[in-house]
């Protein structure tokens, strides 16, 4: 199966927009967490045999590994370094915040309460990515608008005032239909959660399935608002969202 010329088109597209914010904007940074859309992008940045690959090559690939992944995650993160033969860095949480975190509040103390949720997403994904982000110039994300009410504003391109970098979205203006057509066509790893009911896919504990007319993002953290539905990772200037990942 190829691409059609449309997608194929907006592929093209988004290739340039990221050498040209590894040229810009260096040192790149890509984090994943090896859902559909980050193995779009894992794909356009390594997948491909053209004249940006130098430029694109010098794109670091980092990702935040919770503690709390599922197995599924796990297995397309090896899946994935076994395609492209690239180093994805591996950034965990400090192992005594954890332990502090769970002795004092419980081993799932996400559930008891707002805040502890925060707590928790702050030491496993906000201060990971702080020191992934850190010495960068630019943070490349597979965020989608249509994604969330949250990232209904999303911009191709943008300051990110809290980590000093330009943050950059290539698949911003993409649909859900352009994800799951790109990976289909190019063959993609994909976690073998999204075949169970899962769109969006973050720590075990905190990510179910949804059932059809639910929004893709209703398995995250089920038991909040719809309108908090970010880890802090990609917080707006959020008072609900102190700092934490996706
Ligand atoms: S998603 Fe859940 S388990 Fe993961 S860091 Fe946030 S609260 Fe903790």
């Amino acid at each position: 199966m190829s691409l059609s010329p449309d997608l194929a088109a907006k592929a093209a597209l988004a290739r340039r927009l990221l050498a040209r914010s590894a040229a810009d904007h260096a040192p790149a940074v890509f984090t994943t967490s090896f859902g559909a859309e980050d193995m779009v992008v894992l794909d356009l940045i390594a997948g491909h045999d053209d004249e940006n690959n130098a430029v694109l090559g010098t794109i670091g690939l980092a990702t935040l590994d919770t503690g709390r992944l599922p197995d599924q995650t796990y297995q397309v993160w090896q899946r994935a370094v076994q395609r492209y033969r690239r180093k994805i860095e591996s950034y965990f949480p400090e192992a005594p915040a954890v332990e502090q975190f769970v002795r004092v509040h419980g081993i799932n103390a996400f559930y008891d309460s707002l805040a502890e949720r925060k707590t928790c997403c702050h030491i496993r994904k906000v201060e990971p990515l702080a020191r992934a982000l850190a010495g960068r110039g630019a943070w490349i994300t597979g965020m989608r608008r249509a994604q969330s009410t949250t990232r209904s504003d999303l911009a191709v391109e943008a300051w990110d005032d809290e980590h000093r970098l330009t943050k950059i979205s290539p698949l911003a203006d993409w649909s859900e239909e352009d994800t799951w057509n790109y990976l289909r066509a190019r063959d993609v790893p994909v976690n073998a959660l999204h075949a169970m009911g899962y769109p969006s896919i973050g720590c075990a504990p905190c990510t179910r399935a949804i059932t059809a007319g639910e929004d893709v993002r209703a398995g995250r953290w089920w038991w909040e608002s719809a309108d908090a539905k970010e880890c802090g990772l990609h917080a707006k200037a959020d008072d609900n969202v102190l700092a934490q990942p996706a």
